[in-house]
C-alpha cells in the first residue's frame, strides 16, 4: 500500500482491520499553520464504538493464546515500519498539530522506543516462581491479560501517547480500542494500519475517532476491563470516577504546571537555554513543558529575565513544515484565543509583560494560529497565570528568597507532574529531589520525561490512579496477577486431614 493512500478526506475508524466511516457526525480538522481545513473526522456514535468493542472481544481469545514471543515479533516489525514511514507520520502530525517537523520526529522517536520496549514482552511477562514453599509444594505468580482494554488520548502528542498505551497492552495479550484526539486524528490511525501490516491480527487493535459520546461508551461498557486516559485534569478526574464506578481499572493522567527552580549558583547561560526549549518547544503544548521559573534571589531573577529576553528575540516563529522555525502555531483557533486571553489576564493581574508575543504576524499565514513567545516577570501565586495550566508559549518568572520558599510553592500547587532544579550544589539538588511533592524531577534537566523502560506519571492532580504510564508499570496495569500453588502428592509426602491453617511453622 502506498503510504499516502491512508490519508483520506474523512478520517474514519479502524474496526476489525477495516476502515469504517461513521459519518452521521463529523467535524473539520484544521491545519493550524493556515487556518484551513483539508479533511474532517468522523465522530463515532455509541453503536460504532460498540462494534469496535465487539471486534476487540472477538479477537481476544486467539491473541491471548498467541505465545508472547510471537506477539513481541509484531512489535519488532512495527518498529521497522515506523522508522520507514517516519517522514509521512511526522508530516501528518505537523499538518494537524502544527509543531515543527523536527519536534514531530522527536515525538515519534519516543513512541518508537515504547514499541521497542514492548518487544521485550517475553522477558517482562516471565512472572515469579518459588519452589518448595511447603513440602513438595511449588508456587508461582503469572500475569494474565485483562481482555478488552481502551485508551483515550490528547491532541498534544498524537502519535506518541497512543504508543505509550496500546503496544504494551497488546503484547501483554489484551485487545485494545483507541480513541485519539479528534483535533489531530490522522497519525494514530495511520500507525494502527502499519500495525496490521506488521502482523497484528485484525481486531486486536481498533481505532474509533470521536468525542464525549465515544468516551462515555468506552467507560460504561462492561466488556471494557481497563482504561488508560491522558488529557486535561477535569476530564481525567471525570474519566477516573466514571470508569471506576463501572468496575474498570483506570489510570488517568491529567494536566500540569511545572516549575523550574533556578538557584543563585546555577550556570545561568545553561539554565536560560534549557528553559527556552522547555517553555517554548511545541508552543508550550506539552504536559512536561515548564511555564514557570522560580528564581531564588533578585540577582538570579534579573539574570534569567535578561537572558531569556535576549534568546526570545532570536526565535523564529512560522509554519512547522519549515524546519528553520523554532515554534509553530497553537493547535486550534479556540485554543489560540484561550492562551491569548491568559496573556491579557496576566497584564490585568499586575505581572510585568517583558516580551509580548500577541502582535506577531507570519507573512503568508495570516489566518494561522500564531502567538509569539511571551515572558512575564513578577508573577505571583494567586494570579490565574500562576495557578492555571495555560498550555501555550507563555513563561512566567516568580521571585523568591530561598529554596525552602520555592519548594513550599511547588508543594502547594495542585499539579505535581514534573519539576526541575538548576544548581551546582549537589546537596541542594539531592534535598530537592528527595522531598519535592512531584512525580518526575530533573536536576539540570528541564524536561525529565522518563525513557521507555521507566514509567511516566505525575503526583497530586496530575494523575488519578495507582500505576504510571508505560514501562514496567504498564505490565502491571495491563495484566492481573494470578498465583498458583501446586502439589503432586507422592508417597513420602502424603498426609492426613489437617485442620489448622497451613503455615511453615
Ligand atoms: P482534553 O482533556 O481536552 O482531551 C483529551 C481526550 O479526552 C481527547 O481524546 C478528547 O476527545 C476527550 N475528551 C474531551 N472532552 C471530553 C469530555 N467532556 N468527556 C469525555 N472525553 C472528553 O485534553 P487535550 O486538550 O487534548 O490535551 C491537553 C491536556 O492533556 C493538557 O491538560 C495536558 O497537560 C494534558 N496532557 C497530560 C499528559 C500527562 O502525561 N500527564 C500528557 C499529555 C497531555
Amino acid at each position: 500500500m502506498h503510504q499516502d493512500q491512508n490519508v483520506t478526506a474523512t478520517v474514519g475508524h479502524l474496526i476489525a482491520g477495516q476502515r469504517v466511516t461513521d459519518s452521521a457526525r463529523t467535524q473539520p480538522v484544521f491545519d493550524p499553520a493556515t487556518g484551513l481545513s483539508h479533511r474532517s473526522v468522523a465522530l463515532a456514535g455509541k453503536a460504532t464504538v460498540e462494534q469496535a468493542i465487539a471486534s476487540a472481544q472477538a479477537a481476544f481469545p486467539a491473541w491471548r493464546a498467541t505465545p508472547p514471543l510471537k506477539r513481541a515479533r509484531v512489535m519488532s516489525r512495527l518498529k521497522v515500519l515506523l522508522e520507514e514511514h517516519a517522514d509521512t507520520i511526522a508530516a501528518l502530525i505537523t499538518a494537524e498539530h502544527g509543531k515543527v517537523l523536527a519536534d514531530a520526529h522527536g515525538e515519534l522517536q519516543r513512541g518508537i522506543e515504547n514499541v521497542e520496549y514492548a518487544s521485550y514482552a517475553p522477558e517482562l511477562l516471565k512472572g515469579e516462581h518459588s519452589r518448595n514453599v511447603g513440602p513438595g509444594i511449588d508456587s508461582w505468580s503469572e500475569f494474565q491479560p485483562l481482555g478488552v482494554t481502551a485508551g483515550i488520548t490528547p491532541f498534544n502528542f498524537p502519535a506518541m501517547v497512543p504508543l505509550w498505551m496500546w503496544p504494551m497492552a497488546v503484547v501483554c495479550g489484551n485487545s485494545f480500542v483507541l480513541k485519539p484526539s479528534e483535533r489531530d486524528p490522522s497519525s494514530a490511525l495511520f500507525i494502527a494500519e502499519l500495525a496490521l501490516q506488521a502482523g497484528l491480527p485484525p481486531g486486536v487493535l481498533n481505532v474509533v475517532n470521536g468525542d464525549k459520546e465515544a468516551v462515555d461508551t468506552l467507560l460504561t461498557d462492561p466488556r471494557v476491563k481497563a482504561v488508560s486516559f491522558v488529557g486535561s485534569t477535569p476530564i481525567a478526574e471525570a474519566v477516573y470516577a466514571t470508569g471506576c464506578a463501572h468496575g474498570k481499572r483506570v489510570q488517568a493522567l491529567g494536566g500540569a504546571k511545572n516549575h523550574a527552580v533556578v538557584m543563585p549558583d546555577a550556570d545561568i547561560a545553561n539554565a536560560v537555554s534549557a528553559m527556552m526549549g522547555a517553555a517554548y518547544g511545541s508552543c508550550g503544548e506539552r504536559c512536561m513543558a515548564v511555564p514557570l521559573v522560580v528564581a531564588v534571589g533578585e540577582a538570579t531573577a534579573d539574570a534569567m529575565v535578561a537572558g531569556l529576553s535576549a534568546e526570545i528575540a532570536k526565535m523564529k516563529v512560522g509554519p512547522g513544515t519549515d524546519n528553520g522555525n523554532d515554534m509553530g502555531p497553537l493547535v486550534t483557533k479556540p485554543h489560540f484565543e484561550k492562551v491569548k486571553g491568559y496573556v491579557d489576564q496576566g497584564v490585568a493581574e499586575g505581572a510585568t509583560l517583558v516580551v509580548d508575543g500577541r502582535s506577531i504576524r507570519v507573512p503568508g499565514h495570516e489566518e494561522g494560529y500564531y502567538l509569539g513567545p511571551c515572558l512575564f516577570d513578577h508573577v505571583r501565586p494567586g494570579m490565574r497565570i500562576y495557578q492555571e495550566e495555560i498550555f501555550g508559549p507563555v513563561l512566567g518568572v516568580v521571585r523568591v528568597a530561598s529554596l525552602q520558599e520555592a519548594m513550599a510553592l511547588i508543594d502547594a500547587h495542585e499539579y505535581g507532574n514534573g519539576t526541575c532544579i538548576f544548581t551546582r550544589d549537589g546537596e541542594a539538588a539531592r534535598y530537592f529531589s528527595d522531598h519535592i511533592e512531584v512525580g518526575m524531577v530533573g536536576v539540570n534537566v528541564p524536561l525529565p520525561v522518563p525513557v521507555a523502560y521507566h514509567s511516566f506519571g505525575g503526583w497530586k492532580r496530575s494523575l488519578f490512579g495507582d500505576l504510571h504510564a508505560y514501562g514496567p508499570d504498564a505490565v502491571r496495569f495491563y495484566t492481573k496477577r494470578k498465583t498458583i500453588t501446586q502439589r503432586w502428592p507422592s508417597a513420602g509426602l502424603r498426609e492426613g486431614a489437617v485442620f489448622s491453617f497451613p503455615s511453615s511453622r
